[in-house]
């Protein structure tokens, strides 16, 4: 018999505060969560797997919930999770890179929510950093089941959303259900539109070429960062540090660019995601030299950008740190 943890993604915290996980006009991410597990459950059990689970009092964080499958010796591990308001829809497996195991379980579970739910998928994201997939013997996936404002129809469809991804476990675990139902099909990503490229740039990234954890030292890398520090895309811990190593949080910053964008989130910087990048810092490089500063449009935050963006934001009032966020932008006209 297969054993399963099953986890509802966020509640209470190591230290015993809850953690509500996202939260968007009045719902938030443990309360969605816990109904789709809840209706998972059952389903599953009724056909011979057993269910470990923090439902129904949501109070292992994911330290306990790793751990606990870990002594156990579970089988497998999913987690329930939804993505922040501005977040593109779209389901988000996560994995650990290079288990198949997990891919294929991720895969499976996709496959099932795609055709019972009529939701999309912005494809299956393999991460290096996270907890919950690193940190478990066993194969792993968090499974971000959409966008908590775009998707919030699906999310509160709990009975028939908990049904498709016990369906989807069923069939990576080969157990028939409904008088066996054929697996779904295997979904692909919806395709990413090419970006626009309205300044005509040419990136130095290409297929062969990119930008992935554990690359580095590289001076593209140091670009890369210093960009992302311009624009304001951060790492989980604040600016980057631009010393040519793509670490996991210039992993995070990535995959910030490639949600604001709406390109495909997978954390590697390539041609898509740079082509998006310089023309974001195109129309800040324009609207600074509409501003009389005398720089080039270039796509690239090197100093003399940094400083014209400086010199605007001490004449006018803002600290000059040289971090072209919101409100730079929108004196500038943008
Ligand atoms: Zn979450």
């Amino acid at each position: 018999m297969a054993s399963l943890f099953l986890a509802i993604g966020h509640g209470v915290q190591t230290d015993g505060t809850w953690d509500s996980g996202t939260a968007w006009n009045g719902y938030t991410e443990a309360e969605l969560m816990k109904p789709i597990v809840g209706a998972a459950i059952p389903i599953l059990e009724a056909h011979g797997v057993d269910v470990h689970t923090d439902y129904p009092e949501n109070d292992m964080n994911i330290t306990t919930c790793v751990a606990y499958a870990n002594e156990h010796g579970i089988d497998y591990y999913v987690s329930c999770h939804c993505d922040y308001d501005q977040a593109p829809s779209g389901t988000l497996p996560i994995v650990y890179p290079g288990s198949g195991t997990s891919y294929n379980l991720a895969s499976a579970i996709n496959a099932s929510v795609m055709l019972r739910m009529g939701i999309g998928t912005r494809g299956i994201l393999q991460r290096s950093d996270d907890w919950e997939v690193r940190g478990t013997d066993m194969p792993a996936c968090i499974f971000e089941t959409g966008c908590i404002s775009k998707d919030i129809d699906i999310l509160t469809n709990s009975a028939a959303y908990g049904q498709a991804i016990a369906f989807g476990i069923l069939d990576f675990l080969g157990i028939s259900y409904n008088g066996g139902d054929t697996p779904a099909p295997s979904p692909q990503p919806t395709p990413t539109p090419s970006p626009s490229n309205p300044y005509g740039f040419t990136s130095i990234y290409n297929s062969d070429y990119y930008l992935e954890y554990g690359d580095g030292p590289d001076e593209n890398i140091t670009q890369f960062q210093r960009d992302c520090n311009f624009c304001g895309y951060w790492g989980e811990n604040g600016p980057l540090v631009e010393d040519g190593y793509y670490g996991s949080e210039s992993e995070y910053a990535c995959e910030c660019v490639q949600r604001f964008h709406g390109l495909d989130v997978d954390g590697k910087f390539g041609v898509n995601s740079d082509l998006a990048l310089m023309t974001e810092i195109a129309q800040i490089q324009e609207a600074l030299t509409k501003h009389g500063y005398n720089i080039a449009v270039d796509g690239g935050a090197g100093p003399a950008t940094i400083n014209a963006t400086k010199d605007f934001q001490s004449k006018n009032g803002l600290e000059p740190d040289g971090i072209c966020g919101d409100n730079t932008r929108a004196l500038l006209g943008i």
